[in-house]
């Protein structure tokens, strides 16, 4: 049969607000429209007074024939305490978009063949929208496995616990998961009065009406939290697809910032595997204290460095998740002299950098990071091992996993006001890129590599996840 708009499968996705939650959801995209022909309208809930424009070109890198996308009308959260929780605006973005939601699926569903919805964690909300016109609502996590798993088991967590997780003096030990201590379970879960954790256990109850969980994790990778997830009857939870991993391809169009292509130029005038590339992710911030004592552990180190700077925030350690350049000059925050002084050492460069790209690079031997989903599968792939630095979100747990269960990461400590100091850097900076630990790690970074190439070659693992998601949305009727 030939193909028209009322026969190609088409997918609507619904990202809730945030860069660092619309690149996983682009990349799927690309997937389903580059190998199986699909097309894709994206509605996307949004706040403050305009669609930020770091979103809109990094759309435009789809193709424009099969792809639509809507920005909703933006959401003010003015009358919200200053103290409200990124977490609770992102889920509110979404919950008062939804009539807005509905209006586009309304007419899409009179010119598309509608197969599947698809939403990130915190767009649970919208699944209403799928059901009240037939289509078939998805999860898509992009997280480690082992975050949905708490998050189903949230319900029965949050009804056998009375106290605060964090003052719970055992770990907890999740189906299929490491066991894993109250106060490194993600920052939401840290207060249970706030509203960030009632809307997380909202969501983990409305997991269980999605008719799939699409994980961008593979098999190989956490083969224990993802069979619990297809096994485990305590987990109420639907059929899982492990597809990933799935990473940015190509240029993000809008952040290339002026230097982007300089970065990497610099790179290639150092020698392999020297530089250790520095990034928080998409919003990280530090405060002042520890931007410097980042800066100097880093000079201490003599190592080669590649540095995304923010301005510091001491305030919140996501300061830029909604709108990723700082609003100062980062450089200018740096330590007096310090650009000056390692010139030869090293690149700093202010708000962003192609970090596939940056991670790519045969000249990058480590990265230090945030410990961000989407950062971790990009040094997977790439092979880089890792110094484990979390600031937010589920990042403590991400850091755990990557010492202890994967050993790909080293992990500096921090003095008891929570600081990593200038020597404490420079000895774990120095022991990743040259010690044995570091070559422990790299080594075990390579096997994750190649089990990574194996999931996603044509009989891998991935691969026949990711068919049968296809063959079963192919099948859907209205
Ligand atoms: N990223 C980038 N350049 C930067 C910082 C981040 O390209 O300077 C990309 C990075 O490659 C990753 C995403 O932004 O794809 C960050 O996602 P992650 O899950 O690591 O962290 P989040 O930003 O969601 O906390």
């Amino acid at each position: 049969m030939e193909e028209n708009k009322y026969t190609t499968p088409h997918v609507v996705m619904v990202p809730s607000p945030g860069m660092g939650h619309l690149i996983p959801l682009v990349e799927l995209a690309k997937l389903f429209i580059h190998h199986h022909n699909f097309t894709i309208t994206f509605i996307i809930p949004t706040i403050g007074s305009h669609p930020p424009k770091p979103q809109i070109s990094l759309l435009q890198t789809l193709p424009p024939q099969s792809t639509t996308y809507f920005f909703l009308p933006p959401i003010s959260f003015d009358y919200l305490p200053q103290e409200t929780k990124a977490e609770t605006k992102i889920t509110l973005a979404v919950t008062r978009s939804i009539s807005s939601i509905r209006d586009v699926f309304q007419s899409l569903a009179e010119n598309a063949n509608l197969v599947a919805l698809v939403v990130d964690i915190f767009g649970t909300d919208a699944f209403d929208v799928a059901h009240q016109f037939n289509v078939s609502p998805y999860l898509y996590f992009p997280s480690m496995t082992m975050g949905l798993i708490l998050l189903l088991y949230m319900p029965k967590l949050d009804s056998l616990v009375s106290s605060e997780y964090r003052d719970l003096a055992e770990p907890v030990k999740l189906p299929g998961c490491t066991p894993i201590c109250g106060r490194d379970f993600p920052e939401p879960f840290q207060d249970r009065k706030d509203e960030a954790y009632k809307l997380f256990l909202h969501h983990g109850k409305r997991v269980g009406l999605a008719e799939g969980i699409i994980l961008n994790s593979f098999m190989e990778l956490e083969p224990d939290p993802i069979k619990a997830l297809q096994d485990d009857s305590e987990l109420c939870r639907p059929p899982v697809y492990p597809i990933g991993p799935l990473i940015q391809t190509g240029s993000c169009g809008w952040a290339e910032p002026a230097g982007g292509l300089e970065y990497l130029r610099w790179l290639d005038d150092q020698p392999t595997g020297s530089v250790l590339f520095v990034s928080f992710g998409s919003g990280g911030t530090l405060s002042s204290e520890q931007l410097t004592e980042l800066a100097l552990g880093l000079e201490m180190s003599g190592t080669k460095f590649l540095w995304v700077v923010r301005s510091p925030n001491n305030k919140a350690s996501n300061a830029s998740f909604f709108s990723v350049h700082s609003q100062t000059d980062p450089l200018g925050c740096l330590p007096y002299g310090f650009v000056e002084r390692t010139k030869r050492q090293g690149l700093s460069v202010p708000s962003w950098a192609p970090q596939t790209e940056v991670l790519g690079h045969c000249s990058v031997g480590g990265f230090l990071s945030h410990c961000g989903w989407n950062s971790i599968l990009e040094s997977i792939v790439n092979g880089v091992p890792l110094i484990a630095w979390p600031l937010y979100a589920e990042q403590k747990m991400n850091a755990i996993v990557l010492t202890e269960v994967l050993k790909v990461a080293l992990r500096p400590k921090a003095d008891e006001n929570g600081i990593v100091g200038r020597e404490e850097i420079a000895r774990v900076v120095k022991e990743l890129m040259e010690g044995e630990e570091g070559f422990r790690v790299r080594d075990q970074m390579n096997y994750w590599k190649e089990a990574a190439v194996k999931a996603k070659s044509e009989e891998g693992s991935s691969t026949k996840s990711l068919s049968e998601l296809v063959i079963k949305w192919k099948k859907h009727k209205k």
